[in-house]
């Protein structure tokens, strides 16, 4: 190295947190090794879809007329290998921000959680976390860069890294533009310079990048778009090699869907559903979604204005004949075009996944499970697709087994004659709504009842209003219409003098604490419940609302009191010697809170238990 060279010799330390993340690739990623050239060749590919698309509008590039291509040598004695593309390249100030930096928010927590819970982490998610070009060090103990960007002005430059703490950056003559990526192979991954092995991880992992991959003079990949191949003629593992290689999934797909129109608008595209959804599904926003293609040129790779946004799940290409070629982000966003397909893509999945449902009940379950809190907001968002989204919702109810789901038809089919409302119930989990007092009326009564426990739940059903002129109804609201009669085996209530009074006890009692008390007809075993008054809140969307907002103004229950369980009557004895018998009150209160703590509203239970103490005293004197 000359003089004026070592002078130009600048080094830069990582940032901590990128230390920490090379520390963990480095020491934990050992199985599949071989993505490491899976996210170079991606990596090249993706300057390469640059630079094809910026060399349709801009000729004062360097190189204009350079083959797209990207050249990997090896060198087995030397175990070198090397890979070289004539993408867009990168000016200094990319090489120092783009490499070197940890893009994603959350990734090291997400990768350091993940080796918490296994002894070695999976070379295959790295590629997930944007930061792909990292998977080279479980190959090498010392990675150089060499590039120079495409703008006719720029200069070239050489980085250096043992990916440890720091690396370096020096200017170099480089004549063409593009990135060249040099290492020496670690002794036990000395492998990846032979020949056979390097094809057949190309071909296994990128044969479908759209530009050629040359191992010395060989064209490995085939370059071909399998989207423009006839249906008949996609097979089965092409696919599933495709999904991968657009995805970065390395799960074969859920299912998949080929779609080639030609009229209001005319594209072909090929679609997705991964077999699991990323981890924090609900929040991930720069989860890559639809690759949109123009006459299959890549335009864009996550086109998010292809599909709305509560089916962001679908993976895959659309590639239409109907966008200029040099269409820009923004052009594309607000383009007419953009908006047809984007409807007529809304309906086909939507029709897909009614098919799965009807064809494929485990695989339409699959993708409930994974994907139901995220598309069942749909019928929030898309009015026009609105019937079909509720056709495709899922439900536990009070009749199926704990993970099995029906939808609103089966459960109308399965409505008794003169029931004229579909129930609901929303909570925490299954367990604890199957506690709720309040169902006990319908379990008796053989009703039965929709039981909504994820939190999306409270924010769609109570807003669907009705499903086959059959109205919602939470059966936690007070005006039930509920029938009043004896339920069979029950116990004689109390006559309705002693009712009356008893009732005006719990009121004097329990004071502000409640909307009103009232006599129940919709309990069997239980004492007392608490239901929402007739204009208040569903209770689960009111926690989730306090959740969000400490301030928000809690409405008051109506409790209901069974008249006819023997520990109200025991109550009305004492009532009738005295209505300010301390014990009575005490009791009062206790049921009272008892029932805020079932429904997960008590919030101090320091009074309750010390309630209890008091009573449990005096029942063991
Ligand atoms: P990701 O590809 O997921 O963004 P990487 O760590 O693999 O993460 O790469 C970081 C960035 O470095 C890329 O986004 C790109 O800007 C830049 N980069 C990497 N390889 C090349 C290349 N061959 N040519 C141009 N830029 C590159």
């Amino acid at each position: 190295m000359s003089e004026s060279k070592t002078e130009n010799l600048q080094e830069f330390n990582y940032q901590a947190e990128m230390k920490q993340l090379l520390h963990l690739i480095v020491h934990s990623l050992y199985t599949h090794p071989e993505v490491f050239l899976r996210e170079l060749i991606s990596n090249s590919a993706d300057a390469l879809s640059k630079i094809r698309f910026q060399q349709i509008t801009d000729k004062e590039l360097l190189d204009v007329d350079a083959e797209l291509k990207i050249q990997i040598e090896i060198d087995k004695d030397k175990q070198m290998f090397s890979i070289e593309d004539s993408g867009l390249g990168m000016t200094k100030d990319e090489l120092i921000k783009n490499i070197g930096t940890v893009a994603k928010s959350g990734t090291l927590e997400f990768l350091s959680a993940l080796k918490s819970q296994k002894q070695s982490l999976d070379g295959n998610l790295i590629g997930q976390f944007g930061v792909g070009f990292y998977s080279v060090f479980m190959v090498t103990d010392e990675v150089t860069i060499e590039t120079r960007h495409a703008a006719k002005d720029s200069k070239g430059y050489r980085w250096k890294s043992k990916g440890e703490s720091s690396f370096t950056i020096e200017e170099i003559d480089k004549p063409t533009r593009g990135t060249k990526i040099y290492f020496k192979l670690k002794d036990d991954h000395k492998d990846f310079a032979e020949e056979w092995q390097v094809q057949s991880i190309i071909k296994k992992y990128s044969n479908f990048v759209d530009f050629p991959i040359y191992l010395g003079k060989e064209q490995i990949n085939s370059v071909q778009a399998l989207w423009q191949k006839p249906k008949n003629e996609q097979k089965e593992d092409e696919l599933n090699e495709f999904y991968k290689f657009v995805s970065n999934d390395y799960q074969e797909p859920l299912d998949h869907l080929a779609i080639s129109l030609e009229g209001r608008v005319t594209f072909k595209a090929l679609l997705f559903i991964p077999k699991s959804a990323p981890m924090g599904l609900m929040r991930m926003q720069e989860e890559k979604s639809l690759h949109l293609y123009v006459n299959k040129v890549m335009i864009q790779d996550d086109c998010k204005e292809l599909l709305p946004e509560y089916l962001r799940f679908v993976k895959g290409v659309v590639d239409t004949e109907d966008l200029p070629l040099n269409v820009s982000r923004e052009v594309a966003q607000s383009s007419p075009v953009m908006t047809k397909i984007n409807q007529v893509l809304t309906s086909k999945v939507l029709g897909w996944l009614e098919d799965l449902a009807k064809t494929d009940k485990g695989k339409f379950e699959t993708f409930y499970k994974e994907y139901g809190p995220l598309f069942k907001q749909g019928v929030n968002m898309d009015f026009t697709n609105r019937d079909k989204l509720m056709n495709l919702l899922r439900f536990e109810t009070t009749k199926t087994e704990t993970g099995e789901i029906i939808s609103l038809k089966e459960y109308v089919e399965r409505m008794k004659d003169d029931q004229k409302e579909i129930y609901y119930i929303s909570g925490e989990d299954r367990k604890q709504l199957e506690r709720n007092p309040n169902l006990e009326y319908f379990k008796k009564n053989d009703l039965e009842v929709l039981l909504l426990h994820e939190p999306v739940d409270v924010f769609i059903v109570p807003s669907l209003g009705e499903y086959e002129k059959k109205a919602f109804k939470s059966i936690d609201k007070a005006e039930l219409d509920i029938k009043d009669e004896k339920v069979e085996g029950g116990q004689e209530k109390l006559s309705e003098n002693l009712s009356k009074s008893l009732l005006e006890v719990f009121k004097d009692t329990l004071k502000d604490n409640v909307e009103d008390v009232v006599e129940s007809k919709r309990l069997v075993s239980s004492p007392v419940t608490l239901v929402a008054g007739k204009d208040a809140m569903d209770p689960q969307m009111e926690r989730i609302m306090q959740m969000m907002n400490k301030e928000h103004a809690k409405s008051k229950k109506i409790l209901e009191v069974n008249l006819s369980h023997p520990l109200i009557k025991n109550l009305s004895t004492l009532n009738m010697a005295s209505s300010t018998d301390p014990k009575l009150r005490s009791c009062i209160l206790q049921l009272f809170e008892g029932a805020m703590l079932l429904d997960g509203m008590l919030e101090s239970p320091t009074d309750y238990v010390s309630r209890m103490n008091e009573l449990m005293l005096e029942a063991t004197k």
